[in-house]
């Protein structure tokens, strides 16, 4: 048993056990200190981690270059590829193998899931070779969806190694997860090549099967991909179209510099255009669309003759340094009974602007966002997928491209750390969408409009009776709405209490610092954690022991109020097991209001009851006046004379 499992059972005895054992010695449960793995200190000695949250001096990512060159046969939706993949070793160690993702093995018979899926065949590969040989036989082996080529002679420090082959695969049919094809008219090209997995510094190499819910670690690369479809598909793919005159009519060509140019959405295919099949340029033997990318942490396309499209720009703040601002084009492609995505090019142009001042210049040239495909939406590089109707086409979109900061430029691990970017960009989902709402108000109507929404409350995560803290693997929850609550709700509620209680200031600086520090890097949980721990200057290990490790609720209570001729006591407890520092604010008879707050360290020292001493003539006692905690009974928040 490691030391983490010791730490995490104990935590486990320690909470269930004690306190209702000697519930007057010790009245509530003290957090632990957050858990450590010996891979992670072993990471700190070696200099590519710290305890300050940044990296270390050594740290390393290794790197990928890809050229694909691949077909999409709409008929029969069979997508066709070589891949070159040029690896290059970057750690200190030298590598005996390589280990590649085929995710499309989802879909083959045998593989492990955790949830139905339609079975395509998945992937077949062929004429694998390394380095231009031919590998021994034994030297692949392919497990469900990982691949791992077993290397001859190991890949020095360093060094680079060139693994190509050829490779198909069927694009399933609706209902697939994240991917998928809409009656051969509209494709969703995703998790489609050969992928290398991630050697990382802190545990090597990190290449679990992909099983459906839980989402993706990816290392970044360069893509070069040349794909071909019929005249008439238009292909949108992550990084920038090389050859627009061989594949564009000059009319989209035309509109496409004027879009570059206006803050206001350009039609650059209309519907009319599309029925006279104006969509691409002609040629019978069908368009090699060509696409270069750069520090991306993987490559979807979308393929449809089917889509209209629309386009503009938005304006990136300091995107080449200070005081200098770049530019991104904003993409919108959708089937023209879509309505909804008529403002979708609005949507992505205010979260690309919005976002690159709150936390992050963006990183890349374009954001395409496509209709259709699956439920929800989801993210890629430079590209999203939304199925969304009507009024929740504006969250779904802005929440998909804000996942170009989590993960796409933060580069955390999504499967076992889902809260990573979902609950990061739940969280700043609910401001850039309330943002845009409300941006042409007064600043006054803004705050309530925040504030009411905040008092909607977040009851869901609390009813739920599962025992699953926000911190577990995105396969292991007890089900996917464990799964979804905890890494999107309630990691977003919770970081939500920690910037009322660390204010906005602190909050988001270390929001910027921690994006700073681990764009195109794997930060991991603590690297998070200890963001704030340095930038806030104090020591909140409690705080993500307690919300992201715990499952403990909060219950912040007025026990009784005692008016008296020389004062009025008030008694206030803590009634459950996470704590928060407490504000009590009481109002007197001829109106004025005085609030007292009681620190956390009063709570993390043990006690669960606090007596306080106000003036006379109380007329009402209220905990937490501003609702900024997560405390789940509020009705004993509140006294109120006879
Ligand atoms: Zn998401």
């Amino acid at each position: 048993m490691n030391r983490t499992s010791i730490l995490l059972l104990s935590g486990l005895l320690f909470a269930s056990v004690l306190p209702s054992q000697s519930p007057n010695r010790i009245a509530r449960p003290i957090p632990y200190p957050l858990p450590t793995t010996k891979a992670w200190e072993k990471a700190i000695q070696n200099g590519t981690r710290t305890t300050k949250g940044i990296p270390g001096p050594n740290y390393w990512t290794n790197y990928t270059q890809y050229k694909i060159d691949a077909e999409l046969e709409p008929g029969t939706a069979k997508v066709r590829g070589h891949v070159e993949i040029s690896y290059e070793n970057r750690s200190p160690k030298p590598l005996r193998r390589i280990v590649l993702h085929l995710r499309q093995n989802l879909h083959k018979e045998g593989s492990v899931r955790n949830r139905f899926v339609e079975i395509t065949g998945g992937v077949e590969t062929s004429n694998i070779q390394v380095n231009g040989k031919k590998p021994g036989k034994r030297m692949v082996q392919v497990r469900g969806t990982v691949m791992t080529i077993r290397l001859a002679e190991s890949l020095k420090p360093q060094s680079k190694v060139r693994i190509s082959m050829d490779w198909n695969y069927r694009v399933p049919n609706l209902g697939a997860p994240r991917n998928g094809q809409d009656d051969h008219h509209v494709f969703w090209i995703a998790y489609w090549y050969p992928q290398v997995a991630v050697y990382d510094d802190v545990n090597g190499w990190v290449a679990e099967q992909y099983m459906s819910n839980a989402e993706f670690y990816m290392d970044y690369a360069d893509y070069e991909v040349n794909f071909k479809a019929p005249q008439g598909f238009i292909v949108r793919c992550t990084g920038e179209l090389q050859n627009p005159k061989e594949v564009l009519t000059k009319t989209e060509i035309k509109r496409l510099a004027k879009a570059r140019k206006s803050h206001e959405t350009v039609h650059i295919l209309t519907e009319a255009e599309l029925k006279a099949h104006k969509a691409t340029r002609k040629s019978k033997k069908g368009l090699t669309w060509r696409y270069k990318a750069k520090r991306v942490r993987d490559v979807a396309i979308s393929v449809s003759d089917q889509y209209i499209w629309d386009a503009t720009h938005a304006v990136v703040k300091d995107q080449k340094g200070k005081g200098r601002d770049g530019l991104a084009m904003i993409h919108a492609l959708y089937r023209p009974r879509a309505k909804a995505f008529q403002r979708a090019a609005e949507y992505g142009q205010h979260t690309i602007e919005y976002m690159s001042q709150k936390v992050y210049p963006y990183q890349w040239p374009h954001m395409t966002a496509c209709e259709g495909i699956i439920g929800g939406g989801m993210e890629f590089p430079m590209m999203t997928i939304c199925g969304g109707r009507g009024s929740s086409v504006l969250g779904v979109v802005t929440h998909e491209i804000i996942h170009m900061w989590f993960p796409m430029l933060v580069g955390s691990n999504e499967k076992a750390y889902a809260w990573q970017d979902e609950g990061l960009t739940s969280f700043f989902t609910n401001l850039t969408t309330s943002h845009f709402r409300t941006r042409n108000r007064s600043k006054d109507l803004q705050s309530k409009l925040r504030n009411r929404r905040r008092r909607r409350g977040h009851g869901r995560f609390f009813s739920m009776e599962e025992f699953a803290p926000i911190m577990r693997h995105g396969d292991r929850f007890p089900g996917r709405g464990t799964y979804s609550i905890m890494s999107y709700m309630k990691t977003s509620a919770v970081l939500g209490q920690l910037r009322s209680m660390i204010g906005d200031e602190a909050f988001f600086r270390a929001f910027r610092e921690y994006v700073a520090a681990w764009a195109f890097k794997h930060p991991l949980p603590m690297d998070f954690f200890a963001t704030f721990n340095r930038v806030t200057g104090k020591n909140l290990d409690w705080y993500f022991r307690e919300w992201f490790f715990e499952n403990w609720k909060l219950d912040q209570a007025i026990l009784s109020v005692k008016p008296g001729n020389q004062e009025t006591v008030v008694q206030v407890g803590d009634l459950q097991y996470a704590s928060m520092p407490m504000e009590v604010q009481v109002q007197y008879k001829d109106g004025k209001k005085e609030t007292k707050t009681i620190d956390i360290e009063y709570w993390l020292s043990g006690r669960k009851e606090k007596t306080l001493h106000f003036g006379t003539d109380v007329v009402q006692v209220l905990i937490d006046p501003q609702n900024l905690t997560l405390d789940i009974n509020r009705k004993n928040n509140l006294w109120k004379a006879q």
